[in-house]
């Protein structure tokens, strides 16, 4: 695609919503000459403080340690050809020098959601060679329709509740039918407690089993990795599966306090597991537990792009016109903590794509949604193993259970 439109101006990119992906896809874009972005955020500040955890394959430099990750390395290698993989890191290595090193930095450990925005939005305030426009207030699908105009770009990072998602399919698509663009699968429906521990405590899968030992109805499940070492202070996330029904009789979100009193079961899970910690360590809770409730689902929109509008009968409706992506949540939203990565990986995909090819606008729309297809194939399977691991391990000192789980053949 050619970056400048036929009368020689900046091709317009509009960038729907500033989280953490939206940020990335316009750092990446800015670092381009020729784009006019405007980015446009209804929030008016960043307040979201729950840590995350980016992968560590997004600072990649090979494609072995693109595929280090136990659960993650073979589907990878099944679902992309070599030299996919290939074009994917060469078009991360032409990054800009100070996202490569913000990039870096974030993937060390574990980070504020708001912390990552924040470095990303300085970075974009910083500037570059094409000019970011910040539009401030909350975009509706008239807005959009009333901006487009025929070659501007339209990339939408609205998250999992994404404001296009489900206009990208035009009547006469097929996949237009009762559930529109969205396939959506249910995982489970879980309590996340974080909390932070003045010492430092190591966390891996025998150390679950073991915190557990006493928990026989629920079990408090850490990720690994989701332990930050802050000087002495550990960061612990873990989750619970709970029912649909106890799902719905909790708050958002609760303190330690609220959990204990209104359930107990679930609560003893968790004070076992940090009363283990704590017999380990000697240490002790910095400040109460934080709970929240989550539902826990793996989607992805059929449609990735407008590529329907483009292909179908003449129409005058803006998407006929125009190239339109989803990235991060709009595109795929999966669970367990992966779907920032994932978002940053289509976000650089696709700036590689519009940046350093020479693709046609039909050839990245194409080359777009195969990229997706594929990053969805590969979530869906890390994920359904570690569904299937965690349900095993709910169940581990239970024979019969764990035998009903299996279904080997
Ligand atoms: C408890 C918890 C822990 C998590 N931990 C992790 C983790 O460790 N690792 C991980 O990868 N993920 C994690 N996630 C998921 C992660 O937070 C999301 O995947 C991520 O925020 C998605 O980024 P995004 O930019 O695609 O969408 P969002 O973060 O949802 O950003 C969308 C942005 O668009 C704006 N917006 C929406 N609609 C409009 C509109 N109409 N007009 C203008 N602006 C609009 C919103 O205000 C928002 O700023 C966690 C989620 C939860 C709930």
């Amino acid at each position: 695609m050619s970056v400048e439109t036929s009368t020689g101006a900046p091709r317009r990119v509009h960038v729907v919503g500033a989280g953490p992906v939206g940020l990335m896809m316009t750092a990446l874009l800015q670092q381009a000459p020729g784009y006019d972005v405007r980015l446009y955020e209804k929030r008016a500040a960043y307040t979201r403080d729950r840590m995350v955890k980016l992968a560590p394959y997004l600072v990649a430099d090979t494609v072995d340690a693109y595929r280090a990750d136990p659960l993650d390395g073979d589907n990878v290698e099944a679902v992309f050809e070599p030299w996919e993989l290939e074009e994917a890191l060469a078009f991360r290595r032409r990054m800009s020098p100070d996202l490569r090193e913000l990039l870096a930095t974030l993937t060390e450990g574990f980070v504020r959601l708001n912390d990552v925005e924040g470095a990303l939005s300085d970075l974009v305030d910083g500037g570059g060679p094409s000019p970011v426009t910040r539009i401030p207030g909350a975009l509706t699908l008239d807005d959009v329709h009333a901006r487009l105009e025929p070659g501007d770009l339209l990339i939408d990072c609205t998250g999992s509740k994404s404001l296009l998602r489900d206009h990208l399919v035009p009547e006469w698509d097929p996949a237009a039918g009762e559930r529109g663009n969205t396939n959506s699968i249910r995982m489970e429906h879980a309590a996340v407690a974080t909390f932070v521990f003045d010492r430092r405590y190591e966390c891996n899968e025998y150390c679950k089993y073991y915190k557990n030992l006493d928990n026989a109805r629920y079990k408090f499940v850490p990720s690994v990795e989701r332990t930050l070492y802050d000087d002495s202070a550990s960061h612990v996330t873990g989750l619970i599966h709970i029912s649909e029904q106890e799902y719905a009789a909790m708050p958002p979100a609760c303190d330690g306090e609220w959990l204990r009193a209104n359930m107990p079961g679930v609560a003893r899970s968790m004070d076992r597991f940090i009363e283990k910690v704590r017999a380990e360590t000697g240490g002790e809770l910095v400040d109460d537990v934080r709970v929240i409730r989550i539902v826990l689902d793996l989607y992805r929109a059929y449609r990735a792009t407008n590529r329907a509008w483009l292909h179908g009968p003449p129409t005058d409706h803006p998407f006929a016109t125009t190239s339109v992506f989803l990235v991060g949540d709009a595109a795929i939203g999966s669970p367990y903590f992966q779907s920032i990565s994932l978002g940053f990986e289509c976000a650089m995909f696709l700036a590689g794509l519009l940046t350093h090819t020479e693709c046609s606008t039909d050839e990245i729309l194409e080359r777009y949604e195969r990229l997706v297809y594929q990053q969805w194939l590969r979530v869906y399977m890390r994920t359904k193993q570690i569904k299937h691991n965690k349900d095993l391990f709910e169940t581990i000192d239970d024979t019969f259970g764990l035998l009903e789980k299996l279904h080997i053949f």
